[in-house]
């Protein structure tokens, strides 16, 4: 969507709403609860260190020149310090710092918020990626596309190269989270309370009928934060880089096709994410929806089903979470080693 566009009420598709404020703090469920119940519904797939990962991994493997204009645009033309983080520890260096910015652009740019996703009905067989891109509001692969050609573009003054090179360190990270790519009637998940070991849903906005945790937000934070363990932000991106040297490798020698790392994604969540609960969620006939009220009370329906996620789920969960992570890392530093090679 070009700037200027007329904003979108917030609420419609927020995503990730509670899960970034359910990172480590999990445990204290519910008096987090009641802190937060008046927080804006805003997103951060992968919570702030899955994105400052992604960063780090990706700036491993950039060429020198790469590694060079990256720096050189970041620096340039600084992130708005007046601007509100919600990763307060920041990135440990200007990339993976500005891994985390769209998300905090996004809450005073609410028109930027349908960048972030592309909702690939659950149930979807055939891969026809450009058909669940709102012509109007976008989506996270054309958002790629689009700021990609602002990022080559000679004609792009500063501050607007840096935000674009901002977004697609963002959205890249955001399109390999599998919820990000998919939805059933369910803002990507948000709609569906789990128990998170011994953390229950609870409501948090009873007109909206959210609950946390939900399955996207395990799958933006808590799932990752269990499985880092209280490791910082390089030692995971060092630990993913050994572990998967040989296939970031590989990856990085892939065609750069957007459409088909958002099926990758979709694909996951049908298998995996949604697959692999203890009771099955039937896909629902595709209709949009506002908030977990819609389609008959999702949330309440999802609810009643009393998914209870433990050490099975989280173990499938991980193997994924750290293979999007790489990869995510790998092909962000392979779109950009296309523009400075
Ligand atoms: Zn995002």
């Amino acid at each position: 969507m070009p700037d200027g566009a007329a904003p979108r009420p917030a609420v419609i598709h927020a995503r990730g709403f509670v899960a970034r404020h359910f990172t480590r703090a999990a445990i204290c469920s519910f008096l987090l609860l009641a802190a937060i119940a008046g927080a804006p519904n805003t997103a951060h797939a992968w919570g702030c260190e899955g994105h400052q990962v992604i960063a780090l991994l990706a700036e491993s493997h950039l060429t020198p020149r790469a590694l060079a204009k990256v720096k050189q645009i970041l620096s340039d033309s600084p992130i708005d310090p007046t601007l509100s983080r919600y990763c307060k520890e920041g990135g440990i260096d200007l990339m993976s710092d500005s891994a985390t910015w769209a998300d905090d652009f996004r809450t005073q740019h609410p028109e930027t918020g349908p960048w972030h996703y592309i909702d690939i009905p659950l149930g979807t067989t055939r891969r026809d990626i450009a058909k669940f891109c709102e012509p109007q509001e976008g989506c996270v692969t054309r958002a790629i596309a689009d700021q990609l050609v602002i990022l080559r573009s000679p004609e792009t003054d500063p501050r607007k190269r840096a935000d674009a090179l901002r977004f697609v360190i963002h959205f890249v990270g955001d399109l390999h989270q599998p919820l990000h790519a998919t939805t059933n009637n369910d803002q990507g998940g948000n709609c569906v309370p789990v128990a998170y070991f011994d953390i229950l849903p609870q409501l948090r906005n009873p007109q909206a009928e959210s609950y946390a945790p939900n399955l996207h937000g395990i799958w933006d934070t808590n799932i990752l934060a269990r499985a880092t363990n209280g490791k910082n932000v390089e030692q995971v991106a060092a630990d993913l880089d050994r572990s998967f040297h040989k296939k970031i490798a590989r990856w990085q020698k892939g065609a750069t096709n957007i459409d088909a790392w958002a099926w990758e994604s979709y694909q996951l969540a049908v298998k995996d994410v949604y697959g692999k609960l203890p009771v099955r969620i039937p896909a629902e006939a595709p209709q949009p929806i506002t908030s977990c009220a819609d389609d008959n009370h999702i949330s309440t329906r999802m609810l009643n089903l009393n998914e209870r996620i433990a050490q099975p789920y989280q173990d499938t969960a991980e193997a994924i979470v750290w293979g999007q992570i790489a990869k995510a890392g790998a092909r962000l530093a392979l779109l950009l080693n296309q523009i400075w090679p």
